[in-house]
């Protein structure tokens, strides 16, 4: 099990951490600052570096998978294959890595931020547009929010919008509610495609606004996030796509 450590602070950028396994599907540490892919939101990269100073450089980060398939609470750290043919587990074996090695874990901070201004704008977008949410992608690029609806969407007042948001500078609090708190207030759900981040009995939320006349936007939430929405600064609506009878597309990028 890989303890989360960027759960419970986004601002992590690195920890030291032990190899508890070297896998086929990568490096597994008993704690990371490593996002792996989900709900929308693309794995970390960056670097392991080894007591020696060498450095591994990472490609992605996922959750760990069992023979069945299904996600484990292991996270693992995939590095970068000079080799693309190459098996992820000889690559790491040849680099001399075995478990119980020390190392410090360090994310590609630039853009993990990138990621996490996308994201909290994801939750802007959620407040500007009350439909349900049928996709969603989450990149350093660019991110899309895919909306269950017909009605056509603006835009620049979505732009607007959100430059609003932004300056009116609303923190952004991580917290938690109940499975049975969630079961009794199920309309929290804003997406129909990403299910909530359940398991332990409770589920983490993000809260956009402070206090209840404040509120912009309550939803459970597994991703990381910045903490005032000041900090997303320039994001705006790049493209609107009309993907299916049924789904308008946002599409978001940096303002140049
Ligand atoms: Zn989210």
């Amino acid at each position: 099990m890989t303890q989360t450590l960027f759960r419970d602070d986004a601002y992590l950028a690195e920890c030291s951490a032990t190899v508890t396994a070297v896998t086929g599907q990568g490096l597994v540490l008993d704690r990371t600052v490593f996002y792996p892919l989900g709900g929308g939101q693309a794995g970390d990269t960056g670097v392991l570096v080894l007591a020696d100073g060498r450095e591994i450089p990472i490609a992605d980060t996922r959750k760990g998978k069992n023979a069945e398939g299904q996600f484990t609470a292991d996270i693992c750290h995939l590095p970068a294959l000079p080799d693309p043919a190459a098996s992820v587990e000889d690559h790491l074996l040849r680099m001399g890595v075995k478990a119980g090695d020390i190392v410090t874990a360090r994310v590609d901070w630039a853009r993990r931020h990138r990621l996490m201004r996308f994201h909290t704008t994801t939750h802007l977008l959620c407040h500007l547009v009350p439909q349900l949410v049928n996709g969603c992608s989450i990149t350093p690029d660019y991110a899309r929010l895919d909306f269950n609806m017909t009605d056509a969407l603006d835009k620049d007042v979505l732009s607007a919008g959100i430059a609003h948001l932004v300056a009116a500078a609303h923190p952004v609090t991580v917290g938690s509610i109940s499975d049975a708190e969630l079961d009794a207030n199920p309309a929290l759900v804003k997406s129909m495609s990403v299910q909530p981040p359940r398991g332990s009995g409770q589920v983490r939320t993000i809260r956009v606004g402070a206090g209840p006349d404040a509120l912009i936007d309550f939803q459970p939430c597994g991703g990381t996030h910045v903490a005032n929405t000041s900090e997303i600064g320039a994001v705006v609506v790049t493209k609107i796509e009309k993907k299916s009878a049924t789904t308008r597309r946002v599409v978001l990028g940096f303002a140049t």
